[in-house]
């Protein structure tokens, strides 16, 4: 066996563009940072990134907020989601989807994955009846998009209500529909790890009148909402202004004005991500007992990170190529792992939800090896990550 070691940093993304320092600088010899505080006439960053945003999606509404979790949160209270209620999600998701429909009280309700990764149709359907729920906060999980048109088509069919966590697919579509643009609401976070980067952040799009006006208040708008040129006309707001309590989490010019610059570099930046993506997945070809995950042919997807199965392997196996790999400077994280680690835990681990036992998911979850692929790694480190890990498994398969 090679001892090939890799050296770069799976945390390590890349440095924001120039432009993007420079619009920053200018806002903040300006001294107008809050997203209302602008001269007569200008629109400001904030609103602007907003309009840009909207456009990129085709959605008629688009709201900047504080971060990602903020947006799905922000959603939930939009759609006026009450405590106690049922809300269905992903059992295959961050701790931050959970988190936000108990920051409203509500109950997440686990809906199991396929081994493809994505949200399990047939169990979403069990789901929705077993528990009368009537909205989903539906995770593209690492990128993974269901088939939309089938899970539309059930969602629309049970009269429930989708918000997507496009956390890890902005960028991405469906059928060449943008993702987060099928449901009735779409999320997205701008932190560091995700397509473009403001440190924290999130965005929200909708096309619903009344939604976009009580999620413009719930973020915190005051009576300012004209100053929302990507929001709807004052007359909607006029109907819910004084139910719709006020729970800020604004952004601020200086996260636009650095994120106006990257969304307009966005899809060239995908096809780097999947051009690293493509190099890894080709070299973990044919590796007994390495189960790669099949992309369909709708999805044009966002390869930031990569996941493979080691379908039905004991854990100690499993625990073997993560510290086989991570000895050669290969980050991999598990999501099998009994204690949560880092940005992996499981659903049973969210223990503020009622215990849902989906003994099929876990099979799949026991599997899930995840990589992350930040644009600062080259063609050829991707090369080199292919070749310690089919190594590393190659290893562990073969001792009994
Ligand atoms: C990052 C993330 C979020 C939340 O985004 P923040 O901006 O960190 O709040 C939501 N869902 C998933 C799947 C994520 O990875």
């Amino acid at each position: 066996m090679t001892s090939e070691v890799f050296t770069g940093n799976f945390t390590q993304q890349e440095p924001i563009p120039e432009a993007a320092i420079e619009a920053a600088v200018a806002v903040m010899r300006s001294g107008r940072l809050h997203r209302y505080n602008t001269l007569p006439g200008e629109k400001g960053e904030v609103a602007l990134l907003e309009e840009e945003f909207a456009a990129v999606t085709r959605a008629k509404y688009a709201l900047a907020v504080a971060s990602g979790g903020y947006a799905l949160g922000c959603a939930l209270r939009a759609l006026e989601v009450q405590p106690g209620e049922p809300v269905l999600t992903n059992a295959f998701t961050l701790a931050p989807v959970p988190g936000a429909i108990a920051s409203v009280g509500a109950r997440p309700v686990f809906v199991g994955v396929t081994e493809g990764l994505v949200i399990d149709l047939d169990d979403l359907q069990v789901k929705i009846s077993e528990s009368g729920a009537k909205v989903l906060m539906l995770s593209h999980m690492r990128g993974h998009i269901a088939d939309m048109d089938a899970l539309m088509y059930i969602c629309n069919g049970a009269g429930v209500a989708v918000i997507e966590d496009c956390a890890h697919t902005m960028g991405a579509a469906w059928d060449g529909v943008p993702s987060g643009r099928h449901g009735i609401i779409g999320c997205y976070s701008t932190q560091t790890y995700k397509h473009i980067n403001s440190g924290e952040g999130g965005l929200l799009v909708t096309d619903e009148d009344e939604i976009a006006a009580r999620a413009i208040m719930l973020s915190g708008s005051y009576m300012l909402y004209p100053k929302h040129t990507a929001g709807p006309a004052p007359e909607v707001f006029e109907k819910i202004k004084y139910d719709t309590p006020n729970v800020s989490g604004r952004m601020d010019h200086l996260r636009a004005a650095i994120l106006r610059v990257q969304l307009q570099n966005l899809t060239s930046q995908v096809d780097n991500w999947n051009a690293r993506y493509r190099m890894v997945e080709e070299g973990l070809a044919d590796v007994p007992g390495l189960t790669r995950i099949v992309r369909p042919q709708q999805e044009r997807f966002v390869g930031s990170s990569i996941q493979f199965l080691l379908l039905d392997w004991p854990d100690e196996k499993i625990e073997a190529v993560v510290a086989g790999c991570g000895k050669r400077g290969v980050d991999l994280k598990w999501f099998g792992a009994a204690e949560p680690v880092a940005f992996t835990s499981r659903y049973d681990s969210w223990r503020y939800a009622d215990p849902q036992p989906l003994p099929d998911s876990d099979r799949v979850l026991r599997a899930i090896v995840d990589m992350r692929l930040p644009l600062t790694f080259s063609l050829e480190d991707c090369a080199t990550l292919a070749r310690i890990i089919r190594d590393e498994v190659a290893a562990v398969a073969e001792c009994a």
